[in-house]
């Protein structure tokens, strides 16, 4: 780390420099699964529910799909939505999307149909890719006319399934099945794969071409699309490659389980992609129940698990009653959210394997750093950068300054991994991308071996079992509310998940409410993650100097109430 510090004021930031990738890798996401298809044809690449497809048999759906695609309409450029719990589907169409030229927007099956039309709109997504499962098309398939969608292709899940309905009935309740509309906008997958060869095969995607628009809120919390190219994605595959590998995984043999929800960026990258061009079997699991969970990891007894660290405290706290082995488990990576120590301390010693974290965001594709898997590794850090990747300390309140190691300040990216901006939104992707380096809203420091540690967020941001929920979606869901005259979203302390989101509300004077009642409110507007676990009524709010809602006091109020909590429960223990 070249990295330079000027006491005497602000001086332009070096960039510091990083070892080169190869240039002979693959650069694109169909490239890398073309020759994880090539390199690993007869080994099992895919295992839902015990029902398994080799690395050929994916590659050859892949393709039947992508033709599918192209004769809906699929080219250069065109968005297509991928609504999906994890399945084979997730899989097939995320490939095949791209090999048909196209661009994938991931949505979050849990969306509510108002975020789902938000983010329809707001991305151009014309084609909607979603299960026949009634929670996941119900709330698209009400909004499809007004979002304009030209085709929603519905997936039948139990098709996927190895003994059919039997699963799919202990996973979603029967009634929860789709009535699909049969109409020239809905496409079944049988239809979809039915059709003539096309006879004009789309060019091949370029490495600057848009691969996937991620809906992230970034620092500011409005959704917007991360534009994340093929060389972006391919380029994170190719960084983890080498520590993976440093970690003991080997091409061809690993076994990787996919419980974190494939629409998000990190398991898109690491539980997906990268398992991928390791050879490595993927078991697909499309809900996170415990004991579902314990079950498939006694039955496929696999290796590598990148996980947020809410799974692996579940795991822990499953441990001490169920008699579970889980010693197969051999190397895991941890992200998206804080990693308790105890909670990493425990989980290896259940599995005798080992945990790292890892840091990343969405804007990054997403891994920046990940703490090595051998004796170098530093508790409490997020590691070392990946290959080719620096990572600058900024000072927050000149940020060409530079910081030396051990101060803290702003944390800015700079690699092939960081995206080429926000889809149609030039002002918010300057604001984020400064001189080439990506600007994260996080506060940390650098050891003098160039370890990282966050410390802090200067974004307004709630991580809640790893999902990200933004203190402002929330507040605005509120506001729409007539009796809700002011609003103030924060995030809590919250033993399992990390954090959870809390709202303080003020009333408009003769509008007299209830918490339960805002909450059914909200219930149709927010997604079940960014429900507030608690909704507190006050006759007023804290104020900056300037009039300003505050969060501050109320932040501090809430911490040593739980500090008091946690005193208390220690004491009577
Ligand atoms: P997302 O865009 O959803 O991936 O969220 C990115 C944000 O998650 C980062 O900017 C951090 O604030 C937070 N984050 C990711 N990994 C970690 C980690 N290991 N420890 C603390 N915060 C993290």
């Amino acid at each position: 780390m070249s990295a330079t510090h000027d006491d005497g004021g602000c001086r332009q930031a070096a960039a510091p420099s990083a070892p080169r990738l190869s240039a002979s890798e693959p650069n694109t996401l169909p490239e890398v699964f073309d020759r994880a298809v090539r390199r690993f044809a007869d080994r099992p690449a895919l295992d839902f529910f015990g029902r398994k497809w080799t690395y050929r048999d994916v590659g050859e759906l892949t393709d039947r799909v992508a033709e599918g695609l192209i004769r809906l309409g699929v080219g250069h450029g065109v968005k297509v939505g991928l609504c999906l719990p994890n399945s084979p589907y997730s899989v097939v169409f995320y490939f095949a999307i791209l090999k048909s030229g196209g661009t994938v927007v991931n949505y979050n099956p849990l969306y509510t149909p108002r975020e789902c039309l938000a983010q329809i709109l707001d991305s151009d997504t014309t084609i909607m890719v979603l299960p026949d499962i009634e929670r996941v098309y119900g709330p698209v398939a009400a909004v499809a006319d007004e979002a304009g969608l030209r085709h929603l292709v519905v997936c039948p899940f139990a098709d996927a399934l190895p003994f059919g309905r039997g699963v799919l009935y202990r996973l979603f309740k029967r009634t929860e099945k789709a009535r699909v509309h049969d109409d020239a906008r809905h496409v079944s997958f049988s239809k979809l794969l039915s059709g003539r060869s096309a006879t004009q095969r789309r060019p091949a995607p370029r490495p600057d071409d848009v691969a996937l628009l991620q809906y992230t809120g970034g620092t500011t919390g409005v959704p917007k699309g991360a534009m994340l190219t093929h060389a972006n994605l391919a380029g994170n595959v190719r960084q983890l490659s080498p520590l993976m590998q440093g970690g003991g995984l080997r091409d061809g043999q690993e076994r990787a389980l996919a419980v974190i929800p494939l629409f998000h960026v990190f398991a898109m990258t690491v539980a997906m992609n990268l398992a991928l061009d390791m050879g490595a079997q993927i078991v697909l699991v499309p809900q996170f129940k415990i004991e579902e969970l314990l079950a498939t990891i006694a039955r496929t007894k696999p290796t590598f698990f990148p996980a947020v660290p809410t799974i692996f405290a579940a795991i822990n706290k499953a441990a001490e009653t169920a008699d579970v082995d889980l010693r197969s488990i051999r190397l895991c990576i941890s992200g998206g959210a804080p990693l308790p120590a105890e909670v990493g301390a425990r989980f290896e010693a259940l599995t005798g394997c080992r945990l790292s974290e890892g840091y990343g965001l969405t804007e990054s594709s997403p891994v920046v750093s990940v703490n090595p898997f051998d004796a170098r590794r530093r508790a409490g850090s997020v590691g070392l950068p990946l290959v080719d990747t620096t990572i600058e300390i900024r000072d927050p309140n000149c940020p060409d300054r530079l910081m030396p190691a051990g101060a803290k300040g702003e944390v800015y990216i700079r690699g092939p991994q960081i995206m080429a901006g926000y889809w149609r939104r030039p002002a918010d992707s300057s604001e984020v991308l400064v001189d080439g380096a990506l600007r994260t809203g996080d506060v940390g420091y650098r050891d003098p071996e160039g370890f990282l540690f966050l410390v802090d967020r200067i974004k307004d941001l709630i991580i809640c079992g790893g999902y990200n929920v933004y203190p402002r979606q929330i507040e605005d869901a509120l506001y729409e509310h007539e009796a809700v005259e002011e609003v103030v979203a924060i995030g809590i302390p919250d033993a399992y998940r990390g954090e959870s989101p809390k709202a303080f509300v003020k009333l408009r004077a003769g509008f007299p409410t209830t918490p339960d009642e805002l909450r059914a409110f909200l219930s149709e507007r927010i997604s079940k993650i960014e429900m507030p676990r608690e909704i507190e009524i006050r006759t007023s709010l804290p104020k900056t100097a300037v009039g300003k809602l505050s969060k501050k006091e109320l932040i501090a109020e809430e911490r040593e109430r739980a500090g008091l909590a946690a005193m208390n429960r220690r004491a009577s223990a």
